[in-house]
């Protein structure tokens, strides 16, 4: 996946450049392991910083449809007898 710089934003809470693209202020901090680094605030953040699926290793589609499924009152142990998932993983 190619580095973008210009298309990531910082998302630190005290940052005053929170949430903001194009500012100049993101720079790719490691290529490596794709981690970006906000010149204002000085912290580091790989880039899905900030998503709903930040640390989740599941695909994005199922989380999503769980996640569907959870606003809809759906009880976690049917998705966990329909995907075979964790029950800790959903509630996370
Ligand atoms: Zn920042």
């Amino acid at each position: 996946m190619p580095m973008n710089a210009g298309e990531q934003f910082c998302s630190y809470q005290h940052c005053p450049k929170r949430g903001l693209k194009k500012q100049g202020n993101i720079t790719i901090h490691d290529r490596v392991r794709q981690r970006y680094r906000c010149k204002v605030c000085r912290k580091t953040f790989s880039e899905r910083t900030g998503t709903l699926f930040e640390g989740l290793r599941k695909p994005a589609g199922l989380v999503l449809i769980v996640v569907t499924l959870l606003a809809w009152g759906c009880p976690i142990q049917a998705i966990v007898a329909a995907f075979g998932l964790d029950e800790r993983t959903i509630a996370s």
